[in-house]
Protein backbone atom coordinates (compact mmCIF):
# COMPACT_ATOMS: atom_id res chain seq x y z
CA UNK A 1 0.00 0.00 0.00
CA UNK A 2 2.84 2.31 0.82
CA UNK A 3 3.96 2.80 -2.81
CA UNK A 4 0.50 3.24 -3.66
CA UNK A 5 0.21 6.29 -1.69
CA UNK A 6 3.40 7.81 -2.25
CA UNK A 7 2.26 7.71 -6.37
CA UNK A 8 -0.68 9.72 -5.16
CA UNK A 9 0.65 12.17 -2.78
CA UNK A 10 2.89 13.20 -5.94
CA UNK A 11 -0.07 12.89 -7.98
CA UNK A 12 -1.43 16.28 -9.72
CA UNK A 13 -5.18 16.55 -10.82
CA UNK A 14 -5.33 17.81 -14.22
CA UNK A 15 -8.46 18.08 -15.48
CA UNK A 16 -8.71 17.86 -19.81
CA UNK A 17 -12.08 19.35 -20.85
CA UNK A 18 -11.05 17.53 -24.40
CA UNK A 19 -10.87 13.91 -22.77
CA UNK A 20 -14.18 13.98 -20.93
CA UNK A 21 -16.24 15.12 -23.97
CA UNK A 22 -18.51 18.08 -24.45
CA UNK A 23 -22.08 16.49 -23.02
CA UNK A 24 -19.78 16.28 -19.43
CA UNK A 25 -19.15 20.04 -19.08
CA UNK A 26 -21.11 20.27 -16.15
CA UNK A 27 -18.72 17.71 -14.52
CA UNK A 28 -15.33 19.57 -15.84
CA UNK A 29 -16.79 22.62 -14.43
CA UNK A 30 -17.17 21.61 -10.73
CA UNK A 31 -13.92 19.25 -11.26
CA UNK A 32 -12.03 22.12 -12.14
CA UNK A 33 -13.50 24.12 -9.10
CA UNK A 34 -12.48 20.89 -7.01
CA UNK A 35 -9.14 20.78 -7.97
CA UNK A 36 -8.38 24.20 -6.73
CA UNK A 37 -9.68 23.34 -3.60
CA UNK A 38 -9.31 19.78 -3.01
CA UNK A 39 -12.90 18.84 -1.48
CA UNK A 40 -14.72 16.03 -0.46
CA UNK A 41 -15.98 13.33 -2.93
CA UNK A 42 -19.08 11.46 -0.90
CA UNK A 43 -19.80 8.55 -3.60
CA UNK A 44 -23.07 7.81 -2.26
CA UNK A 45 -25.60 9.36 0.14
CA UNK A 46 -29.57 9.73 0.01
CA UNK A 47 -29.81 13.04 0.85
CA UNK A 48 -27.73 16.63 0.00
CA UNK A 49 -25.25 17.70 1.97
CA UNK A 50 -23.64 20.22 -0.24
CA UNK A 51 -20.54 19.15 0.54
CA UNK A 52 -18.01 18.99 -2.36
CA UNK A 53 -19.03 16.61 -4.98
CA UNK A 54 -21.85 14.38 -3.73
CA UNK A 55 -23.56 11.46 -5.70
CA UNK A 56 -27.01 11.06 -4.78
CA UNK A 57 -28.59 7.96 -5.10
CA UNK A 58 -31.95 7.92 -6.26
CA UNK A 59 -34.31 4.93 -6.42
CA UNK A 60 -36.53 4.18 -9.77
CA UNK A 61 -39.80 4.18 -7.25
CA UNK A 62 -38.42 7.79 -6.19
CA UNK A 63 -38.39 9.56 -9.27
CA UNK A 64 -40.13 9.83 -12.71
CA UNK A 65 -38.69 9.58 -15.92
CA UNK A 66 -38.32 13.31 -16.23
CA UNK A 67 -38.02 14.57 -13.14
CA UNK A 68 -35.51 17.57 -12.67
CA UNK A 69 -32.94 16.41 -10.27
CA UNK A 70 -30.17 19.02 -9.54
CA UNK A 71 -26.65 18.06 -9.00
CA UNK A 72 -24.77 14.71 -9.55
CA UNK A 73 -27.15 11.10 -9.32
CA UNK A 74 -26.77 7.54 -9.42
CA UNK A 75 -29.89 6.01 -10.73
CA UNK A 76 -30.94 2.30 -9.71
CA UNK A 77 -33.40 -0.46 -9.17
CA UNK A 78 -32.68 -1.32 -5.47
CA UNK A 79 -33.59 -5.40 -4.47
CA UNK A 80 -35.79 -4.07 -1.45
CA UNK A 81 -37.38 -2.20 -3.97
CA UNK A 82 -37.86 -4.50 -6.46
CA UNK A 83 -41.50 -5.66 -5.00
CA UNK A 84 -43.32 -2.86 -4.58
CA UNK A 85 -42.27 -2.17 -8.93
CA UNK A 86 -43.29 -2.77 -12.17
CA UNK A 87 -39.36 -3.93 -13.14
CA UNK A 88 -39.51 -3.58 -16.93
CA UNK A 89 -40.88 0.08 -16.48
CA UNK A 90 -38.17 0.21 -13.84
CA UNK A 91 -35.45 -0.43 -16.21
CA UNK A 92 -36.82 1.63 -18.93
CA UNK A 93 -36.74 4.23 -17.01
CA UNK A 94 -32.52 3.69 -16.03
CA UNK A 95 -32.40 3.58 -19.54
CA UNK A 96 -34.53 6.80 -20.47
CA UNK A 97 -32.34 9.05 -17.86
CA UNK A 98 -29.03 7.17 -18.44
CA UNK A 99 -28.39 10.22 -21.30
CA UNK A 100 -28.62 12.77 -18.75
CA UNK A 101 -24.66 13.72 -18.70
CA UNK A 102 -25.68 14.25 -14.17
CA UNK A 103 -26.51 10.76 -13.61
CA UNK A 104 -23.10 9.41 -13.31
CA UNK A 105 -23.89 6.15 -12.16
CA UNK A 106 -26.08 3.19 -12.34
CA UNK A 107 -27.49 2.13 -9.02
CA UNK A 108 -27.66 1.60 -5.95
CA UNK A 109 -28.37 -2.28 -7.12
CA UNK A 110 -27.07 -5.47 -6.27
CA UNK A 111 -27.92 -8.60 -4.19
CA UNK A 112 -29.21 -9.01 -1.28
CA UNK A 113 -29.45 -12.65 0.98
CA UNK A 114 -31.02 -10.89 3.97
CA UNK A 115 -34.27 -10.15 2.42
CA UNK A 116 -37.85 -11.57 1.31
CA UNK A 117 -37.43 -11.44 -2.35
CA UNK A 118 -35.25 -14.37 -3.42
CA UNK A 119 -31.92 -14.66 -5.39
CA UNK A 120 -33.58 -16.06 -8.37
CA UNK A 121 -35.83 -13.16 -8.78
CA UNK A 122 -32.39 -10.11 -7.83
CA UNK A 123 -30.26 -11.84 -10.41
CA UNK A 124 -31.80 -10.90 -13.59
CA UNK A 125 -32.60 -7.55 -12.74
CA UNK A 126 -29.20 -6.94 -11.27
CA UNK A 127 -28.18 -8.52 -14.90
CA UNK A 128 -30.58 -6.03 -16.97
CA UNK A 129 -28.10 -3.34 -14.60
CA UNK A 130 -25.11 -4.45 -15.41
CA UNK A 131 -25.76 -4.51 -18.81
CA UNK A 132 -27.19 -1.08 -18.93
CA UNK A 133 -23.95 -0.27 -17.21
CA UNK A 134 -21.57 -1.43 -20.30
CA UNK A 135 -24.14 -0.37 -22.86
CA UNK A 136 -24.44 3.80 -21.59
CA UNK A 137 -20.55 3.10 -20.14
CA UNK A 138 -21.35 4.20 -16.51
CA UNK A 139 -19.90 2.78 -13.50
CA UNK A 140 -22.04 0.33 -11.00
CA UNK A 141 -22.94 0.98 -7.31
CA UNK A 142 -23.73 -2.15 -5.66
CA UNK A 143 -25.84 -2.80 -2.87
CA UNK A 144 -24.69 -6.91 -1.60
CA UNK A 145 -25.44 -8.56 1.67
CA UNK A 146 -24.44 -11.82 2.60
CA UNK A 147 -24.17 -12.84 -1.76
CA UNK A 148 -20.05 -11.71 -2.07
CA UNK A 149 -20.08 -15.16 -3.57
CA UNK A 150 -22.74 -14.40 -6.43
CA UNK A 151 -21.72 -11.05 -6.40
CA UNK A 152 -18.06 -12.09 -7.66
CA UNK A 153 -19.51 -14.63 -10.67
CA UNK A 154 -21.61 -12.63 -11.73
CA UNK A 155 -18.60 -10.21 -12.36
CA UNK A 156 -16.27 -13.05 -14.02
CA UNK A 157 -19.23 -14.34 -16.05
CA UNK A 158 -19.78 -10.43 -17.22
CA UNK A 159 -15.95 -9.35 -17.43
CA UNK A 160 -17.41 -5.57 -17.14
CA UNK A 161 -15.30 -2.80 -18.92
CA UNK A 162 -16.97 -0.11 -16.06
CA UNK A 163 -16.10 -0.08 -12.59
CA UNK A 164 -17.93 -2.01 -9.93
CA UNK A 165 -18.06 -0.07 -6.74
CA UNK A 166 -19.34 -1.89 -3.85
CA UNK A 167 -20.82 0.24 -1.52
CA UNK A 168 -21.15 0.63 2.34
CA UNK A 169 -18.31 -1.95 3.02
CA UNK A 170 -17.92 -4.02 6.26
CA UNK A 171 -16.69 -7.37 5.83
CA UNK A 172 -13.43 -8.71 6.62
CA UNK A 173 -10.24 -8.24 5.07
CA UNK A 174 -9.60 -11.07 3.66
CA UNK A 175 -12.92 -10.71 1.90
CA UNK A 176 -11.84 -7.21 0.88
CA UNK A 177 -8.42 -8.26 -0.90
CA UNK A 178 -10.65 -11.00 -2.59
CA UNK A 179 -12.71 -8.47 -4.30
CA UNK A 180 -9.62 -6.10 -5.01
CA UNK A 181 -8.18 -8.89 -6.92
CA UNK A 182 -11.47 -9.12 -8.61
CA UNK A 183 -11.29 -5.92 -9.92
CA UNK A 184 -13.35 -4.12 -7.44
CA UNK A 185 -13.56 -0.70 -6.34
CA UNK A 186 -14.70 -0.52 -2.39
CA UNK A 187 -16.78 2.13 -0.57
CA UNK A 188 -17.13 3.27 3.22
CA UNK A 189 -19.03 4.88 5.35
CA UNK A 190 -20.21 5.58 9.07
CA UNK A 191 -19.01 1.72 9.55
CA UNK A 192 -15.44 3.14 10.08
CA UNK A 193 -16.54 4.57 13.42
CA UNK A 194 -16.56 1.45 14.85
CA UNK A 195 -13.35 0.63 16.16
CA UNK A 196 -13.72 -2.99 17.09
CA UNK A 197 -15.44 -3.72 13.59
CA UNK A 198 -13.84 -5.10 10.45
CA UNK A 199 -14.38 -2.03 7.96
CA UNK A 200 -11.11 -0.19 9.42
CA UNK A 201 -9.20 -3.49 9.26
CA UNK A 202 -10.67 -3.80 5.67
CA UNK A 203 -9.94 -0.20 4.32
CA UNK A 204 -6.27 -0.86 5.68
CA UNK A 205 -5.51 -3.94 3.61
CA UNK A 206 -6.93 -2.48 0.64
CA UNK A 207 -4.89 -0.45 -1.92
CA UNK A 208 -5.69 3.60 -1.86
CA UNK A 209 -6.28 3.45 -5.61
CA UNK A 210 -9.44 1.40 -5.14
CA UNK A 211 -11.26 3.91 -2.27
CA UNK A 212 -14.54 5.73 -2.02
CA UNK A 213 -15.71 7.47 0.90
CA UNK A 214 -19.86 7.89 1.64
CA UNK A 215 -22.27 9.02 3.94
CA UNK A 216 -25.01 6.34 2.98
CA UNK A 217 -28.36 7.07 5.01
CA UNK A 218 -26.58 7.83 7.72
CA UNK A 219 -25.79 11.47 9.75
CA UNK A 220 -22.12 10.98 9.82
CA UNK A 221 -20.84 13.83 7.03
CA UNK A 222 -18.88 13.27 5.06
CA UNK A 223 -15.74 15.26 6.58
CA UNK A 224 -16.10 13.07 9.37
CA UNK A 225 -15.63 9.83 7.48
CA UNK A 226 -12.95 11.52 5.40
CA UNK A 227 -10.91 12.25 9.07
CA UNK A 228 -11.65 8.41 10.09
CA UNK A 229 -10.05 7.38 6.76
CA UNK A 230 -7.04 9.34 7.01
CA UNK A 231 -6.39 7.76 10.18
CA UNK A 232 -6.50 4.42 9.16
CA UNK A 233 -4.24 5.49 5.70
CA UNK A 234 -2.04 7.24 7.92
CA UNK A 235 -2.38 10.07 5.10
CA UNK A 236 -3.66 13.69 6.01
CA UNK A 237 -7.02 14.75 4.42
CA UNK A 238 -6.00 16.58 1.80
CA UNK A 239 -3.87 14.03 0.19
CA UNK A 240 -6.07 11.13 0.51
CA UNK A 241 -8.71 14.10 -1.11
CA UNK A 242 -6.39 13.77 -4.07
CA UNK A 243 -6.22 10.04 -4.16
CA UNK A 244 -9.81 9.61 -4.14
CA UNK A 245 -10.49 12.62 -6.76
CA UNK A 246 -8.14 10.94 -9.17
CA UNK A 247 -10.14 7.52 -8.44
CA UNK A 248 -12.78 9.11 -8.82
CA UNK A 249 -11.72 10.95 -12.46
CA UNK A 250 -10.20 7.10 -13.53
CA UNK A 251 -13.73 5.22 -12.76
CA UNK A 252 -16.15 8.10 -13.75
CA UNK A 253 -14.33 10.10 -16.30
CA UNK A 254 -12.82 7.11 -17.76
CA UNK A 255 -9.15 9.35 -17.92
ZN1 LIG B 1 -27.58 3.60 0.24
Amino acid sequence: MVHGLLFWVEFRIDIDIKSVGVANTMLVKQLSQMSATQEYLNIHCHRRWSHGLELLSLDTAEITADAEIGGFYSLGLHPWFMASQDIRQALAKIAARAHDPAMLAIGECGLDKAIETGLAEQLPVFQSQIRLSEQFAKPLIIHCVQAFNELMRCKTANRPAQAWIVHGFRGKPALARQLIRQGFYLSFGKALRNETGYAGQALAAIPIERLFLETDADEASISEIYGLAAKITGLDVKNLQTCILGNFKRVFLHD
